[in-house]
């Protein structure tokens, strides 16, 4: 699964159920989280509509699957990132809250209720994600290219971003998604190489970058943006090393955001990043050459994605204007 976030709502025994192969892992206790992290509870009419209409299409979401922090102020906005295939994901990051198992067979009915949500919520900008499908032999890659091709019919004019799983040994999968041709193309690095086998176990990170430079090769006008959580014990130069490589791989809008811990059984926060900290990575991301740069201790991959999107766009006509 390749999404980030975390507070886990689900208390009791969530931990054992949703992540069975963590179970056997020592407790890391949940450290107290700083002011600037806390959330309001929703209590917004229009967050109500838009659970309801997830409800109503038998939607999964991220925002709750993943347990976000922001899911009060985007679903009052009327922001929900839909996530595909299944609620169950194949791997077992140390991160994420997204369940792990055997995922069901896919249905085929979900790109048309995923369509009519996009729809019925009036989105200019919607942003698809999914666990990763290891079990599938494309990776789900034509279940991506489905869902994209349904929304188009129904809302030409939505901007289609989707955040991908790193497709490892799934050959040709990412040709059938840049034939789809979403406008944005966004696949999380989470973390720096090496912090890897810990956090990412089952991933590699020249795969996910590989992936994300490859896209521009395909399709050079696909936006291709990446995330990465800080606090997990990541040194400074480190991420700049990651934003260099992203760089080179062409990458034009990096997101950065606090890890949260969703339970016990999940990697412990190494420490929290403070606001200015943030902003300082911010200013380097952007001297490095991001067409497009989001860090704050709650950005999230979809976070604002929808204004994030305009400005990207416009920068990058600005610029293009400029060469000419
Ligand atoms: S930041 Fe993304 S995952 Fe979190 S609530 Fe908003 S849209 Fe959902």
């Amino acid at each position: 699964m390749s999404t980030r976030v975390l507070i886990d709502h689900r208390k009791g025994g969530a931990a054992k159920s949703r992540h069975p192969e963590k179970a056997h892992r020592p407790d890391n206790p949940i450290a107290r989280k700083p002011e600037w992290i806390r959330v309001k509870a929703p209590t917004h009419p229009v967050y109500h509509e838009t659970r309801k209409l997830m409800r109503d299409n038998r939607l999964v979401t991220v925002c709750e699957e993943a347990a976000c922090p922001n899911i009060g102020e985007c679903w009052s906005q009327r922001h929900a990132t839909m996530m595909i295939m299944g609620e169950i994901c194949t791997r077992a990051c140390s991160f994420c809250n997204v369940t792990t198992g055997l995922p069901y067979a896919l249905d085929a009915d979900e790109p048309a209720r995923v369509a009519e949500a996009v729809a019925k919520l009036g989105l200019r900008h919607v942003v698809i994600t999914s666990v990763d499908r290891d079990d599938l032999e494309d990776g789900g890659a034509r279940h991506f290219a489905r869902v994209i091709t349904s929304i188009r019919d129904v809302s030409p004019e939505t901007t289609i971003e989707i955040l991908t799983p790193d497709f490892l040994r799934k050959n040709n999968a990412l040709e059938i998604i840049v034939e789809a041709r979403p406008d944005v193309f966004n696949h999380n690095l989470e973390t720096v190489p090496r912090l890897y086998p810990n956090i990412r176990p089952g991933a590699r990170y020249y795969q996910s970058m590989r992936l994300l430079d490859r896209v521009k090769q395909l399709d050079a006008s696909i936006f291709t943006k990446s995330g990465l959580m800080l606090g997990l014990g990541e040194e400074k130069m480190e991420i700049a090393q990651v934003m260099d490589d992203l760089r080179i791989a062409d990458v034009d809008f990096i997101t950065m955001g606090q890890y949260l811990q969703p339970t016990v059984k999940h990697a412990a926060v190494a420490r929290f990043v403070t606001p200015t900290e943030f902003e300082e990575y911010g200013a380097m991301a952007r001297v490095k050459g991001f067409l497009q740069v989001s860090s704050s201790p709650l950005t999230r991959s979809s976070y604002h994605a929808d204004s994030d999107f305009a400005e990207l766009r416009q920068t990058r006509n600005a610029r293009l204007a400029g060469a000419h």
